[in-house]
């Protein structure tokens, strides 16, 4: 089958597009026919660093397509259009996933959009919702807010919790974008300090949560952003991951809730159960449109490199896809 390869032989990780045998699917898998996958900054940093996320030599953790073998025992059948994540091996013609977190694809929606759905909005749910607990009418901060998991939560914050949205970004074209998915104060932290910003939109209370995926160099901000009694969901590193001053009294005096989480290397387990709750509680608003994934390209398999290097210069407003129809 073709197959996206990272071939280390160089002084830097080279992505290739070449042939490789099918994988196999084990009793408790579906195989699935790969029309569709999307780039996460996670295969960036597997290319970039040995993380040892995944013992798969084919990167890619989300695909969209058709089952083309299931055991009887699953609720799926062959033929079945599905989406969800995959432990690596996306970004191939073929690619296993366990059937416990697979789902069915909503039938208005295409292999694009739905391979734009599983690793931003389930990141996004968990992170508001599970770990952030996010209750009706408070006041969340959206880092990166145009970013996949950023358009992700605005919506789901949005619809699900009527919650106060603050998304920040780095243009007008982002920010832009973020008022039309529901953000309701929308912030150019390259303009001006967002805490600042926050501080104003908020009578000067801080918000209730924070989705930081930027790490140390808003750790100050964030800290002032912060309400008292207010969780912090630290989900990325994009600002480094290295912190010369903490005043721990700080976190203390304003009894925060900082928890950091990395959804690719949680259990199948996890994964299935955050699938099916996610599948049962969103998949009805996005049947409707109310919530849609939202794709900023599609690539040709071949041109992987190019997706990578579009992430890579933060271009993109939400989802890249690779598409294995070419
Ligand atoms: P994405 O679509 O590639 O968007 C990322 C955006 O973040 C960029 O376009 C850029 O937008 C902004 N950004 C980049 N560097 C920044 C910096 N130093 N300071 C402030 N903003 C910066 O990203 P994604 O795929 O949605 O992922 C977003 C983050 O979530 C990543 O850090 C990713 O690793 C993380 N993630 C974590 C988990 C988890 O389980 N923990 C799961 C999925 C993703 P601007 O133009 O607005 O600056």
């Amino acid at each position: 089958m073709k197959s996206v390869i990272v071939n280390d032989s160089g002084a830097r990780k080279q992505l290739e597009v070449g042939e490789r045998p099918k994988p196999e699917a084990g009793e408790e898998d579906l195989l699935i026919n790969v029309h569709m996958a999307a780039v996460n900054r996670t295969d960036i940093i597997i290319k970039d660093e040995n993380t040892g996320y995944s013992s798969n030599p084919v990167p890619g953790v989300e695909v969209a397509g058709t089952v083309v073998e299931a055991d009887s025992a699953h609720s799926f059948a062959v033929g079945d259009r599905v989406m969800g994540l995959v432990n690596g091996g996306g970004y191939a013609e073929y690619a296993v996933m366990p059937a416990s977190r697979a789902m069915k694809i909503p039938e208005a929606l295409s292999f694009t959009e739905g391979a734009a759905i599983p690793e931003v909005f389930l990141t996004a749910y968990q992170t508001l919702f599970w770990i952030g607990k996010l209750q009706q009418k408070e006041t969340v901060l959206i880092h990166a807010g145009a970013s996949g998991v950023g358009t992700a939560a605005i919506q789901l914050a949005k619809q699900l919790s009527n919650a106060k949205v603050i998304a920040t970004a780095g243009t007008e074209r982002k920010l832009k974008f973020c008022s039309e998915l529901g953000a309701d104060v929308t912030i150019n932290y390259k303009e001006q300090p967002f805490d600042q910003a926050v501080s104003d939109a908020t009578d000067h209370q801080g918000v209730d949560l924070i989705l930081d995926f930027v790490g140390a160099s808003y750790w100050d901000k964030n800290l002032a952003s912060i309400k008292t009694d207010g969780r912090w969901v630290l989900i990325g590193i994009m600002g480094g991951s290295e912190l010369e001053h903490v005043d721990l009294m700080a976190l203390m005096t304003k009894r925060i809730q900082l928890t950091g989480t990395l959804l690719t290397p949680r259990s199948d387990a996890y994964k299935a159960e955050l699938s099916k709750e996610f599948a049962a509680r969103v998949l009805p608003y996005i049947e409707q449109g109310t919530i849609r994934p939202v794709i900023d390209s599609t690539f040709p398999i071949e041109s992987v490199l190019d997706a990578h290097q579009h992430m890579e210069a933060n271009r993109n407003i939400g989802k890249i896809i690779l598409s294995m129809e070419s």
